[in-house]
């Protein structure tokens, strides 16, 4: 299954789906990174506050694909924000992967209240200048947020990852991206499975001889967007990125639409997360 790649502001090459492994124990993680990239994946989703970044890493040295042909991707943890303290903690995730160079690096979360994100920015701007990472980018990050690491530095992330699946759509915070020309990357793409009971979604399916999670996946990407659900079940994991052989019409996608909900989110509100 070839997945098809999106091009970010500076011209790096993503995977648009790819595999998260947020709660994949780091015991568990070499294995399970080894079955995704024989199923195809060459994009994979870690951060250090996952604690998987060495199993992400062996995973990868023992596979038989070329580090050069995976797409990997940490976040920096909220309690290493700060100029000097990023670096460090970049060193850290970096040792933990085994790897010379990271593919993209995100802020995990702004923490508005502490006020720390803009210096984190300043180096993040550094490591990609040094060569330390392709593409930098921030995860969580409102509007306002978005705009004062653009005025203050100049430098547009390449990627915002944010919560979004069918009960919880981002449609105004998608629109700042699309004026700003950052992608946009869904976590929790599935909802975190909670999604997938939806009879909208199963009927979809049935008209396919595909699952629920195959219509949304599907639907994130006919939409332009960055996925990476999460499984550590191989046919999960098979079953999630089979989803380049059908395509949903335009009344499916406005059904869709329709299931946006007020109440739809599932994680912290990133204005007052710490
Ligand atoms: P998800 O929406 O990807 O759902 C994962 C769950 O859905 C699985 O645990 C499983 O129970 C179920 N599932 C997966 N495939 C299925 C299938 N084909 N059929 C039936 N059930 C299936 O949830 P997630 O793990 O929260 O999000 C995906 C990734 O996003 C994470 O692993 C992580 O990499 C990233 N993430 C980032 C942030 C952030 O703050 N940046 C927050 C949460 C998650």
């Amino acid at each position: 299954m070839t997945v098809p790649m999106i091009t970010l502001n500076d011209g790096t090459k993503i995977p648009q789906l790819g595999l998260g492994v947020w709660k994949m124990p780091d015991d568990e993680a070499p294995g399970i990174i080894m079955s995704a990239l024989n199923n195809g994946y060459r994009h994979i989703d870690t951060a250090a506050a996952y604690g998987n970044e060495v199993g992400v890493g062996k995973g990868i040295a023992q596979s038989d694909v070329a580090r050069d042909e995976i797409f990997v991707t940490s976040k920096l943890w909220n309690d290493r924000q700060g100029f000097d303290e990023t670096l460090r903690a970049f060193d850290e995730s970096m040792g933990k992967l085994g790897f010379e160079t990271l593919d993209m690096y995100l802020i995990h979360w702004p923490m508005p209240a502490k006020d720390k994100y803009v210096e984190t920015w300043k180096a993040f701007i550094r490591l990609r200048d040094e060569g330390r990472v392709r593409a930098i980018g921030v995860s969580n990050f409102l509007p306002d947020h978005l705009e004062r690491l653009v005025d203050e530095t100049g430098v547009t992330p390449c990627v915002n990852q944010v919560e979004l699946h069918p009960r919880f759509q981002q449609a105004a915070q998608r629109k700042v991206h699309d004026k700003l020309g950052i992608a946009t990357e869904c976590w929790s793409p599935l909802g975190q499975g909670e999604v997938l009971g939806e009879p909208a979604l199963i009927e979809i399916a049935s008209r396919y001889g595909k699952s629920a999670a195959q219509v949304i996946l599907r639907w994130e990407i006919q939409l332009g967007l960055i996925t990476i659900p999460k499984s550590a079940n191989h046919d999960r994991m098979r079953e999630n990125i089979s989803v380049f052989d059908f395509e949903l019409s335009d009344a499916e996608m406005a059904q869709i639409a329709s299931l946006d909900s007020k109440d739809g989110r599932i994680g912290p509100d990133p204005a007052t997360a710490d």
